[in-house]
């Protein structure tokens, strides 16, 4: 029989569902490492590859102490190696909390009375955007329900009234989504309120679990929201974040499955996501789930040391329902993107700055509620940077985040340049006296550490436009 050349292009994968349980659980039950294989494995990603499915598999069930130490030094020397030492800071900002869904997990399901549901009017956002602009945030992640409400036409005019509402220099530069699935029309109507990430995790890859989990409402569906992020890339958002929900389900798992979704988006839009989230499940109202499946802090950060070592060039998110321990040991991994100065509770970064932690308001607890400028302080003492920058979105260098890492010299050239230009704008103005004194040496000290004395005079004299007023300045 002859064969057609129609006949032998691949079939399209794209919008269909790919996450096989057995398959993801044939790849755990064949990894049986020895040292030697997780050495070169480690190498590997040293040198800059992507992990495969199997590779990693070995990760995950690299028990030996010696083993799961070579991990983590990877990791450490992976983010020493290629990240440097920028940290980039966000704020995640509540807009509204009633939801149909009934996710057993989440303060917020439909079926708890208790919670006192909110959204914020105009008059509201605004009043907390200025809030969160007077403590010198320029980033935020807006969060919704899942509801009729929170349709793609009212989240665009959210993420229009946060662009314009001002507070002296204060101003957001970058709102990235963390919202229901949308179909291919929402999305777009979406993307042409100009925002950077869309977030939708999947909460638990692992089919029979996701159905305990989530027992009704559009959540229910398990493709419509495996799916949701290729229907974002066909509206044009090339800019997505995955993530996993971790608790539900076997970690190692999940793991492997973010994978798996990576692989998908690459091999169909030919750019993976440009984040990773891995929230770990914390108490909320009404929560009514068993621990079989929690995620000890030792299993966590070693499975962020292990993702860290898997996909090299994606951006890894770490969020405050994590301990302050927790995350210094996290960002020695490479996680390049936290949240500070988190309030949870609807509307309160301007109602009631010193409450907090009322679970009935509450999506669920978190376990860092430093304000922004202890954790920038904080950062400093650590030789980071912490960083507000938004000018590759701005710059129009989406889509191809991998550029960070593949392309030589990225992060010296551009991230951690626009660090401390960031640094220096937050110094002028909004730090205190001693985080002023701690934020201009660390300046100093990065800028005597580069090579480039071209670039190195342009950002000198850049940092100086920015101590004479100037603003928004950035590479
Ligand atoms: N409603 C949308 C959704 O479910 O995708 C977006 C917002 S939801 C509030 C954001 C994320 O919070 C969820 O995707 C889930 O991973 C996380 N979350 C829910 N309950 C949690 C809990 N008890 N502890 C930690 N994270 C939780
Ligand atoms: Fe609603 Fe999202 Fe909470 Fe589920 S996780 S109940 S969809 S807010």
């Amino acid at each position: 029989m002859k064969f057609t050349p129609e006949q032998y292009q691949l079939p399209d994968i794209s919008m269909q569902p790919f996450l096989d349980d057995k398959e993801i659980w044939s790849f755990i039950d064949a990894a049986h490492p020895s040292l030697e294989q997780v050495e070169a494995i480690v190498k590997k990603s040293l040198d800059k590859n992507r992990l495969s499915i199997a590779e990693t598999a070995l990760l995950v069930n690299a028990r030996e102490p010696e083993m799961i130490e070579m991990i983590k030094a990877g990791a450490r020397s992976l983010k020493e190696k290629v990240y440097g030492k920028r940290i980039v800071l966000f704020a995640p900002l509540y807009v509204g909390n009633y939801c149909s869904n009934n996710c057993r997990y989440c303060g917020f399901k439909v079926s708890n009375k208790s919670a006192v549901r909110k959204t914020l009017t105009k008059q509201e956002l605004i009043a907390n955007v200025q809030a969160l602009e007077e403590h010198g945030q320029k980033r935020i992640i807006l969060v919704f329900g899942e509801h009729n409400t929170y349709s793609p036409g009212f989240i665009a005019e959210t993420v229009r009234t946060v662009y314009d509402t001002r507070k002296n220099h204060g101003e957001i530069r970058r709102i990235n989504i963390n919202a229901a699935p949308l179909d291919i029309e929402g999305f777009k109507t979406v993307k042409a309120s100009n925002i950077g990430t869309y977030q939708v995790f999947q909460e638990t890859y692992h089919h029979e679990t996701y159905k305990i989990c989530h027992p009704s409402g559009r959540k229910a569906d398990y493709d419509y929201r495996l799916t949701a992020l290729d229907r974002a890339m066909e509206a044009g958002i090339d800019d997505v974040g995955i993530g996993a929900l971790f608790g539900l389900y076997d970690w190692r798992f999940e793991v492997l499955s973010l994978l798996r979704h990576v692989n998908h988006l690459e091999a169909c839009y030919n750019v993976g996501p440009h984040t990773i989230s891995f929230p770990r499940i914390q108490d909320a109202s009404e929560y009514d789930l068993d621990d079989r499946y929690q995620v000890t802090d030792e299993e966590f950060t070693r499975l962020v040391a292990i993702l860290r070592l898997a996909v090299p060039y994606t951006g890894l998110i770490l969020t405050a329902r994590e301990s302050e321990a927790t995350r210094k040991e996290v960002l020695s991994y490479g996680c390049s993107q936290i949240d500070a100065g988190t309030k949870l509770e609807i509307g309160a970064y301007a109602k009631n700055p010193d409450v907090n932690q009322n679970l009935n308001k509450e999506q669920f607890k978190i376990n860092d509620d430093r304000t922004l400028a202890q954790v920038i302080d904080e950062l400093l003492e650590a030789d980071y940077i912490p960083s507000f920058c938004t000018a590759c979105y701005r710059k129009g260098r989406t889509g191809q985040h991998f550029m960070e890492f593949s392309v030589p010299g990225f992060i010296k050239k551009f991230c951690t340049p626009n660090a401390m230009l960031t640094l220096a704008e937050y110094i002028m103005d909004y730090a205190g006296e001693a985080t002023a004194v701690k934020g201009w040496q660390v300046i100093e000290r990065n800028l005597n550490e580069m090579d480039n004395e071209g670039y190195k005079t342009e950002l000198i004299h850049r940092i100086e436009r920015i101590k004479q007023g100037e603003h928004d300045l950035y590479f």
